[in-house]
């Protein structure tokens, strides 16, 4: 058995930990990361990476679908496009394989050693590695964990044979032909549009009133009439009870039963944390639920045992692993560093596009003051006209009084770019006349950010 000390350990080598331990090196901390998957974690190998390279694949097939059925009011024609997508895949795992070298490299450069195999506790400062050539000990000062999360799986509805989970759905050879989706969260929808546009029959099954339930209805209105539009079924209230042969078995809103004819179920109804099956339980932390507790700083229950990113709960998001991944690196370095979690950006890679970042209209009303909303439409928008993406909005809500900007919500087509404005403003602290007044390139989309600040103070000049 080999013995290894250092001054950081971080387990898991996702977003959230690779770039905690790319941060230690950078600052001279003598750092080990321990992965027993690939580098990149979910995000890169199975998740936003994967999902967003086949979710353009699908895009551009739709779009030349569309040209060739002689529908483009773009005036252009072609011949029916074919889709290969096991070359598709292939492509995508090409990216993918690119950016897992890319990982490993800023890590080396970073002096940070990397041990591959599982790692499980053995006290607070101790974990065991199985690697393939033994048992490595690794003992030390501060343990960052990022192990991430993993598909929850239905247990009357269990993977394996035709239900798939969202890693199996972004390693398919073939369109199925029909696809049942049960929950109609951002993973399942975005991956339902995508199959839907490579020509899949989609059936999204969702057990609440309404799909991206997290959103309001004003926000994802536009992408429920693009599901219509694309001929995706959408049984709402409706919840998945068992599978028979390659059938998806559902109890509909109104209590009757329904069997839907499917070549693949894709489940997609939230992920879990990774919190067993690695000596957790030796160290005995403070759990909030199913996730490890951490207070701002990121610090567990247990002195010098750090966790961050999806094993500590929502928002499950890579930038948001990242975020706490570079201070807890930063604080273990001896620095001063907070993290203030109210700027994190979130997209939905849907069709069209969410942005929001900051508080809902909801929310900031619950707070007790009044607010002022702005809310600028991209069909008053000329870039989006000649993109043909007039669906959609900008909306600001901010304070009444001092026009503090609160929140800032998008949905359209490609408004995923407007996520780093929106959360900037937010992080700069800025009024509405600071987003009025910044003068905005002619044309983009991101001038509907400027009109709707404008329409919250009164005078938008273009609607
Ligand atoms: P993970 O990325 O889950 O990494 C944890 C790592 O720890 C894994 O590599 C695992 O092998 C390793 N590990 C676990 N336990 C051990 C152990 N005991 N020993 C050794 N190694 C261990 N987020 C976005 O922000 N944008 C998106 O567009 C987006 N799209 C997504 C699409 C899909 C289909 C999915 C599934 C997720 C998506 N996400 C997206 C979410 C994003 O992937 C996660 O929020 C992010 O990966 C969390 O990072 P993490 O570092 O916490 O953990």
């Amino acid at each position: 058995m080999k013995e290894i000390s250092c001054k950081l350990l971080v387990i898991g080598a996702g977003p959230g930990g690779y770039v905690c331990a790319i941060r230690a090196g950078q600052l001279g901390v003598d750092t080990v990361i321990v992965e027993a998957g690939k580098p990149g974690g979910t995000c890169l190998n199975v998740g936003c990476i994967p999902s967003k390279a086949l979710i353009h694949a699908a895009e551009e097939f739709e779009k030349v679908s569309h040209m060739a059925g002689g529908n483009s009011p773009l005036g252009i024609s072609v011949t029916a496009p074919v889709l290969d997508l096991a070359r598709t895949v292939a492509w995508k795992d090409g990216i993918v394989s690119r950016l897992n070298s890319g990982v490993a490299g800023l890590l080396k450069k970073a002096g940070v050693k990397t041990v591959h195999g599982w790692a499980s506790f053995r006290d607070g400062k101790t974990v065991a590695v199985e690697t393939e050539t033994g048992v490595q000990v690794i003992r030390a000062e501060a343990i960052v964990i990022a192990t991430g999360s993993a598909p929850v799986e239905l247990p009357f509805v269990p993977f394996g044979g035709p239900v798939i989970s969202s890693t199996d759905a972004l390693a398919l050879s073939e369109v199925p032909k029909k696809l049942a989706v049960v929950g109609g969260g951002y993973i399942g929808l975005e991956l339902g549009i995508a199959f839907a546009k490579m020509g899949a029959e989609v059936t999204v099954v969702e057990a609440l009133p309404r799909v991206l339930a997290q959103y309001d209805a004003e926000l994802t209105r536009p992408v429920v009439k693009r599901l219509t539009a694309l001929g995706i079924e959408v049984m709402l209230g409706a919840k998945a009870k068992g599978t028979k042969g390659d059938a998806l078995l559902v109890e509909t809103s109104d209590g009757k039963s329904a069997k839907i004819a499917s070549t693949k179920i894709l489940v997609t109804v939230g992920r879990k944390p990774v919190t067993e099956g690695w000596g957790l339980e030796q160290i005995d932390l403070d759990m909030a639920g199913k996730f490890i507790r951490i207070d701002d700083q990121c610090r567990t229950s247990m002195r010098g045992v750090f966790a961050i990113g999806d094993v500590t709960g929502e928002p499950m998001l890579a930038h948001r692993a990242m975020a706490q991944g570079e201070m807890v690196a930063e604080l273990v370095a001896g620095h001063k560093r907070s993290w203030d979690k109210r700027s994190i950006p979130a997209v939905c890679f849907t069709d069209p596009e969410l942005v929001t970042a900051g508080l809902s209209p909801e929310e900031a009303k619950a707070l007790g003051g009044e607010i002022k909303i702005g809310m600028f439409p991209f069909a008053a928008n000329g870039r989006a006209m000649t993109k043909l993406g007039e669906d959609g909005f900008v909306r600001a809500v901010a304070r009444a009084d001092n026009h503090l900007v609160l929140g800032i919500q998008a949905v359209g087509q490609g408004v995923s770019e407007l996520s780093a404005v929106f959360g900037l403003a937010l992080e700069m602290g800025a009024r509405l006349e600071d987003i009025a007044g910044t003068i905005h390139a002619h044309p983009t989309q991101g001038e509907g950010f400027q009109e709707a600040a404008l329409k919250a103070l009164g005078h938008a000049l273009h609607i």
